[in-house]
């Protein structure tokens, strides 16, 4: 039976403000998950905390509001635990670049077989307004009163010299693009790092949606070829002259998942399952 958009949705509404670019980013990827004609519950998504984490009182599949920074161990653990099912991790620019920094780099450097969507609005705007890693240098926020003084943060070139297998950068409003990412995203076995920019209309006075409009290049097959890696590191820390939109970088390599031995059968939740916890705890006394 094919899945409609409404069977991704509940009855409750966020508290997002007007005009947020976290309406297009959800829009997207229930649209991504209609087209792939995935279950409901098919997949777990794990939340940060964020306004982006909000999507999860109205997105309806399994899930986890994860502690703030902690959605990617967070999820990593449902994969070891149960490795046949989907895991979507989400997270804003603060949580995953900021206190998710550390768990950013290892998880790129595992290609655990899964994707990261960052709603990157350049900012912590949960908490109104104090500037995240990725805001730009010299950006006047409500914690930088007289600008950003340190270098703004390139999470997709840290992605690519980590390990990640699919890096690759959207755009909130530009909903069939973002769409065909999410797919691609959600597709491709290994990491897969899906970083969007995202209008925060309340907040973020700077990368407005004109700014936006003027500074992204979308990259197309007859422009870009996504597996040259020394060409993908230099173009993913591109931000002054334009911003690059699209797959960034992709290739295949072993998953976390395919070299671990332990993993090879079922899931080691239905192991677990089988075995005789009385015989565990008498192996460890
Ligand atoms: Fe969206 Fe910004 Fe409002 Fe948060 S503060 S809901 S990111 S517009």
């Amino acid at each position: 039976m094919p899945y409609t958009v409404s069977d991704f949705t509940t009855p409750y509404r966020p508290t997002w403000c007007p005009g947020c670019g976290n309406f297009g980013i959800w829009a997207s990827l229930r649209r991504a998950l209609v087209e792939m004609n995935i279950a409901p519950h098919d997949f777990l998504c794990v939340y940060d905390i964020g306004c982006s984490g909000n999507g999860s009182n109205w997105f309806r599949s399994y899930g986890f509001h994860s502690l703030h920074g902690r959605a990617l161990p967070l999820a990593m653990g449902v994969r070891f635990a149960n490795h046949k099912l989907r895991v979507l991790a989400f997270a804003g620019d603060g949580g995953g670049f900021g206190e998710g920094g550390n768990h950013f780099l290892h998880t790129c450097r595992s290609n655990i077989d899964m994707s990261y969507i960052v709603h990157d609005n350049q900012l912590y705007s949960l908490t109104t307004g104090q500037a995240s890693p990725t805001s730009q240098k010299g950006m006047e926020t409500k914690s930088t009163p007289s600008g950003v003084a340190m270098q703004q943060l390139r999470p997709l070139q840290l992605a690519i010299s980590a390990g990640a297998t699919f890096v690759a950068r959207g755009y909130a409003d530009d909903l069939k693009l973002l769409t065909e990412l999410m797919i691609a995203a959600i597709k491709h076995k290994g990491f897969a790092v899906l970083d969007i920019l995202q209008p925060c209309p309340t907040f973020n006075l700077v990368n407005t949606r004109e700014w936006y409009g003027k500074h992204m290049k979308k990259l197309t097959a007859e422009n870009w070829d996504p597996t040259n890696k020394d060409k993908a590191m230099i173009l993913a820390g591109n931000w002054q002259d334009f911003i690059p939109v699209g797959i960034i970088y992709q290739e295949q390599r072993q998953t976390l998942e395919e070299s671990l031995p332990a993993l090879a059968g079922e899931p080691l939740i239905r192991q677990v399952q089988k075995m005789d916890v009385n015989n565990l705890v008498e192996e460890l006394r």
